[in-house]
């Protein structure tokens, strides 16, 4: 068949992969070069024998209209539009389960290149990252207060039926039993276990140095002053404690 032939029928049936973006060609270029620049793509992507290993067995793709496959020919064959579609919902379907990097026979990562194209969603501020990540500001309040995503005032019983008979251990008696677990830090049902400050002042400085907190910033920026606050002010406590600590000596 020959190409034109082929670029007919494609017309006719329309390219799956190709929509058109309403996004200039040098924005679509620019996303393009982050996602390539990022030290793991090279990695990531060997090349591409379209098989569909991945496909077969990616959990993902059982449930919803997702393919690894389809975002790794996007990437292979440099489809900007159709990664830049991709990167509106489907790049948001997978579990980061990696079953497809164990299985595909040319070393490629698909899951390591959903990531790197979610990260890229996030850094451009893409509508599609705002929606995925809004329901995790509790999370990630709670992650940078207190070092801890969950703690055990958080469950509800109501919440957890899949927990089965288990569950019933939620509505014990928890302040006394956790007073009873022998490490003080375990000794709250604030948080799951006590984060020194000297800790968090590190998570935070690996956060900005990063770049993680300017991309909070770029996909909730109300959430983004929270928590400014939040490590502005632990960051003065952790200052006066090594004052005070140099007074004493
Ligand atoms: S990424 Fe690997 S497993 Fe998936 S279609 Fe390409 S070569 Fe096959
Ligand atoms: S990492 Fe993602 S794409 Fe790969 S198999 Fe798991 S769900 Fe599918």
């Amino acid at each position: 068949m020959s190409h034109s032939a082929s670029s007919r029928v494609q017309e006719f049936i329309g390219d799956p992969f190709a929509e058109k973006s309403l996004l200039p060609q040098e924005k679509l270029e620019e996303i393009f070069t982050d996602i390539q620049s990022d030290l793991r793509f090279d990695h990531e992507l060997n090349g591409c024998l379209n098989c569909g290993i991945c496909t077969a067995t990616c959990p993902a793709a059982h449930y919803y209209d997702f393919s690894p496959r389809e975002i790794v020919q996007l990437l292979w064959t440099e489809n900007l539009d159709g990664i830049y579609d991709a990167m509106q919902e489907k790049i948001w379907a997978c579990a980061q389960c990696y079953t497809c990097a164990a299985r595909c026979p040319f070393g490629n990562s698909p899951g390591g290149l959903i990531m790197i194209l979610r990260e890229t969603a996030i850094k451009h501020g893409m509508e599609s990252a705002k929606n995925v990540l809004r329901p995790f500001s509790r999370v990630m309040l709670k992650l940078i207060s207190t070092g801890n995503q969950l703690s055990p005032d958080m469950i509800n019983p109501e919440h957890f039926a899949d927990w089965g008979p288990n569950i019933s251990k939620v509505d014990a008696p928890l302040k006394l039993l956790r007073k009873a677990i022998p490490m003080p830090t375990l000794n709250t049902t604030e948080t799951a276990w006590e984060v020194n400050l000297k800790t968090s002042v590190e998570l935070y400085t690996i956060w900005e140095e990063t770049g993680v907190l300017d991309q909070l910033e770029t996909v909730d920026e109300n959430l983004f002053d929270v928590i400014i606050d939040i490590v502005d002010e632990k960051k003065e406590d952790w200052e006066d404690w090594k004052d005070e600590q140099d007074d004493d000596d």
